[in-house]
């Protein structure tokens, strides 16, 4: 049988990193984003037999029928990346509501709901493993980052729980935590003053990030756990 995976977010950055290194290792793939063009590019780079499609995470709807379209295109998901996510940082007192709901839907409801679009095969099939992608500030806070680290430790507790209600289902929910990792979230920071606070003095790429989600999307007795995966970061939080 195929292994097919879905990876939200995998048209740029770290949900693009895990495609390409899954693609090698010879899964097909379901790479979704808002953006068709860029998704459509990033599936086409990783060679023949992998699909692009468009997808908001926050719209039930959507999700619902992206499931249908892949499952009808690529046949049953067995494995979930959600790497779709959106950073508005700013100190609380400046936060806009809006700002702190668009992080909460994306990076929080976003996988809730793709994890409950998932479940009715991966019930059905007795198989199914899961990786979401939180943040290293869900497990420690980070000022300036408030609802994002909201939004990134709720999602361990979704995680914890659903692997909890799932796990005789013979489905895996773990999380992998990063760190600062080399994408366009974070191209903007000020990494000479940041990297002083990395125990390993730099930040990371986005395969070191990718082999940790494959290592948790394919260990068959990990379930219910958080990868960190940061370079020592949480050792100075
Ligand atoms: P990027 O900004 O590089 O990529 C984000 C991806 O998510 C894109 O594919 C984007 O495509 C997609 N996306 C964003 N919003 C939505 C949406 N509403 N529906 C569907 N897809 C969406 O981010 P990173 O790769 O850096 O981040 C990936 C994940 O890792 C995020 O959850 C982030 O919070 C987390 N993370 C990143 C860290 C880092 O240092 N880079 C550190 C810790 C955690 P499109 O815009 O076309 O929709």
């Amino acid at each position: 049988m195929d292994k097919v995976c879905a990876i939200f977010g995998g048209s740029r950055g770290l949900g693009r990193a895990v495609a390409q290194l899954m693609a090698q290792k010879g899964y097909r793939l379901a790479i979704i984003a808002r953006n068709l063009e860029v998704a459509k590019a990033a599936a086409g780079d990783l060679g023949g037999g992998h699909l692009a499609f468009s997808c908001d995470v926050t719209k039930e709807q959507d999700v619902q029928n992206t499931f249908e379209e892949m499952e009808k295109n690529l046949g049953p998901v067995s494995f979930l990346v959600n790497a779709a996510g959106i950073n508005r940082d700013s100190l609380l007192v400046r936060t806009k509501t809006e700002d702190m709901l668009s992080q909460l839907h994306t990076n929080l409801l976003g996988p809730m709901l793709t994890c409950k679009a998932a479940m009715k095969t991966m019930i059905q099939q007795q198989r199914g493993s899961i990786v979401n992608i939180g943040s290293i500030v869900g497990l420690k806070g980070n000022a300036g980052q408030s609802a994002y680290s909201a939004s990134k430790g709720g999602l361990v507790g979704f995680s914890r729980a659903l692997a909890k209600e799932v796990a005789r289902k013979k489905i895996k929910v773990n999380v992998v935590a990063p760190g600062f990792i080399h994408t366009d979230m974070t191209k903007d920071l000020k990494e000479e003053n940041l990297k002083k606070t990395i125990p390993l003095g730099r930040f990371g790429e986005p395969i070191e990030v990718a082999h940790a989600v494959v290592f948790l999307l394919e260990s068959p007795y990990v379930t219910g756990h958080v990868l960190v995966v940061d370079g020592g970061l949480q050792l100075t939080m």
